[in-house]
């Protein structure tokens, strides 16, 4: 069972042209197209204005997913996890991967705290 939220999407995309349609600078502009959004409760159709289709690409556009941590340097997958560690090929990323992994390496050989690379 997820625990994550799910958004109703034909209310995000209602709030969405709330949200621009003050701005339209071409207001008595026709519709380009329309959206349906189907749910549970049926169908909702929203036309959609150049302005709100610029809106929209933009938005989408700059969309970052929050998994998003970029491209193992490895192998090329887009799998990291929250230490930047590759869950396709195992390489680490970033100083804090490579801190976090390293002293966890000396935690597992019984080496004191401390020791390796970063003491002086
Ligand atoms: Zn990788």
């Amino acid at each position: 069972m997820s625990v994550l939220r799910v958004p109703d999407p034909a209310a995000a995309l209602r709030d969405f042209v709330a949200r621009v349609s003050p701005y339209d600078p071409e207001p008595a502009a026709g519709p380009v197209g329309s959206v349906d959004v189907r749910t549970g409760d049926g169908v909702e159709t929203i036309l959609v204005t150049p302005h709100l289709a610029r809106a929209l690409a933009e938005a989408l556009a700059g969309y970052r997913d929050r998994a998003d941590r970029g491209t193992c340097a490895s192998c090329g997958g887009r799998r990291l996890d929250e230490n930047l560690h590759c869950a396709d090929c195992g390489r680490l990323h970033g100083v804090l991967g490579e801190v976090i992994a390293s002293q966890a390496e000396r935690v597992r050989l019984g080496e004191p705290a401390g020791s390796g690379d970063a003491a002086p």
